[in-house]
């Protein structure tokens, strides 16, 4: 998807609990961490709205200059188009899934992204540590070969919550189409189950999304700080899994409904 207004997507930016924030727009999120020891950046998104995240990221008192890291989900222009120039901007180090390294350097296609070179490639089970965080990443392929999923405390100084999201829920590249177009092997959809199972088993308080609609981001956000009931923290558990088992319902559905050939 091509933004051709990005000012409509503007969201007024949010603490989500503690030292965590939402600083995305109606597209993609975009999330901040406030480690204590310099901010990570999770997904910056397009380039086109990297002026407004730069915008969120100031309203919210911190200083695009503390970006020590800046961490992504998948390799796809939504999420991460905006790294190259974010990164230069700060001189931020730039963190993506090992797997997703072909999709970067263009010995893959899928869609047309604005490439980075990243500092580090994430394999499975790894830990980005700064300050008072530590983002466990694992690896959860599928939607793409390097999507990387990502967990982590978050704190208020005396309350933690485990914040998780899946970090490629789209069925988009997983389409018969889209398989054949870019001689990608069936067994990706496999994967993409596999992925599932595997961080349905994790702990997760505070579900985040990749996208606003996997965790109803839009409509939990003017719900924040209106009573005691954080929307975010509430039902996450359930929430994580229900979105979870959807998405493998969606697949399956999906796989059905496609016509022989
Ligand atoms: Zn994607």
């Amino acid at each position: 998807m091509k933004m051709k207004l990005v000012w409509d997507d503007y969201i007024k930016p949010a603490k989500l609990f503690g030292n965590l924030y939402f600083i995305g727009i109606r597209a993609v999120c975009t999330h901040l961490i406030d480690t204590g020891d310099g901010l990570i950046i999770i997904d910056p998104g397009y380039s086109e709205s990297l002026y407004i995240i730069i915008n969120n990221i100031w309203e919210l008192g911190f200083r695009p200059a503390d970006i020590k890291y800046i961490v992504v989900s998948h390799a796809h222009h939504d999420h991460m188009d905006s790294v190259g120039e974010l990164a230069a901007m700060t001189g931020a180090k730039t963190f993506i899934g090992k797997d997703d390294l072909p999709l970067l350097t263009g010995e893959t296609f899928q869609y047309p992204i604005k490439p980075f070179e990243p500092d580090v490639l994430l394999e499975d089970g790894d830990v980005i540590a700064l300050g008072n965080t530590e983002i466990l990443c694992v690896a959860t392929p599928g939607h793409t070969d390097g999507t990387m999923s990502f967990f982590f405390d978050v704190t208020d100084g005396k309350t933690s919550y485990r914040a998780g999201m899946f970090g490629g829920a789209g069925t988009n590249t997983l389409t018969r189409e889209f398989l054949k177009e870019h001689n990608l092997p069936f067994e990706n959809r496999q994967k993409f189950v596999d992925s599932i199972h595997k961080i349905k088993k994790e702990k997760v308080e505070l579900f985040l999304g990749n996208h606003l609609t996997d965790n109803h981001t839009r409509e939990k956000l003017p719900m924040l700080g209106k009573s005691t009931v954080n929307p975010f923290i509430a039902n996450s558990r359930e929430e994580w899994e229900s979105f979870l088992n959807k998405r493998l319902l969606h697949l399956r559905q999906m796989i059905e409904q496609e016509p022989s050939e």
